[in-house]
């Protein structure tokens, strides 16, 4: 089987850090869902403007919250096969240590990535 362009001390440090990673997310999405609560909408004391400001902020939430469940979702799939960690899941080749660095749950390469955005 192919294996990414890293090496195992690479490969370790970006895998600590994904582990990382995944426990301040798992912690970020417990204080959004606190934030995300259902906006009491009969409180009187709560004028009409905070009251767009609440369901903004709660539709914010709810964004940052799927993002987020996005990222938790693709390092829990890093962890099942680390073989396959830093191959590009377009076209197959090594991400780069540089992009991982920066990126560590990158699923494209670059150039798999612009391709991506352009279209
Ligand atoms: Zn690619």
């Amino acid at each position: 089987m192919k294996q990414a362009n890293l090496t195992s001390a690479q490969k370790h440090t970006l895998l600590t850090k994904l582990k990382t990673e995944l426990t301040e997310f798992e912690q970020q999405l417990t204080r959004i869902h606190e934030c995300s609560a259902p906006v009491k909408l009969d409180q009187q004391a709560v004028g009409r403007v905070s009251r767009i400001d609440a369901i903004q902020q709660q539709e914010m939430a709810h964004a940052s919250e799927v993002q987020m469940q996005r990222h938790i979702l693709r390092i829990k799939q890093i962890f099942l096969d680390t073989d396959e960690y830093g191959l590009c899941l377009e076209c197959g080749e090594s991400i780069g240590i540089g992009r991982l660095t920066i990126h560590p749950i990158a699923e494209l390469c670059i150039c798999c990535q612009s391709e991506a955005e352009n279209s």
